[in-house]
């Protein structure tokens, strides 16, 4: 990675900027939380960039146009650590298929590539972090650390 020093929140709202005439259209609300209006982290920005357009597409292709669904990102800093987390209500990933979601060209769509998981859990450990997948409280979660 291509480590330079830039501030995560704005580069968060730029890609959700990105996905907000979908989200609109299938009427998703979003939360964005966080610790502070500014955490500047030493990474690689297009990479990070990467994985947050790919985290916040699978969660904008995840929901059905139905109501009270959303998207929530959280982000916060704690020892030295960064951690995102891109979540979606909705339907939860079925039991049989979480073990191959970060497989490279997995995918249950129909013009899925199934590349983005994969590719964003590289980039992560590559910035010495990892990508994981949660379900909570009906929630889905896709956790970024680094
Ligand atoms: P693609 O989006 O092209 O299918 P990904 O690697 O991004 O490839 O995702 C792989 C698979 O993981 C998806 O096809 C889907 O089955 C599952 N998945 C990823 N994110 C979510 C999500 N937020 N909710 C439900 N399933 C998901
Ligand atoms: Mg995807």
């Amino acid at each position: 990675p291509q480590l330079i020093e830039f501030d995560l929140i704005p580069l968060v709202e730029k890609v959700v900027s990105l996905e907000s005439a979908m989200m609109q259209e299938k009427g998703i609300s979003l939360e964005l939380q966080y610790i502070a209006p500014s955490l500047v982290v030493n990474a690689d920005e297009s990479q990070i960039t990467q994985v947050l357009v790919n985290l916040v597409k699978n969660a904008v292709e995840a929901l059905d146009p139905v109501e009270g669904r959303s998207i929530k990102i959280k982000i916060s800093h704690a020892d030295n650590k960064t951690n995102i987390e891109v979540c979606n209500n909705g339907e939860p990933i079925p039991q049989e298929v979480i073990p191959n979601i970060f497989i490279p060209f997995f995918t249950t769509k129909n013009t899925g590539t199934g590349i983005g998981l994969s590719i964003s859990r590289y980039i992560m450990r590559m910035h010495g972090g990892n990508l994981k997948h949660y379900a909570k409280d009906g929630w889905t979660i896709f956790s970024m650390s680094f």
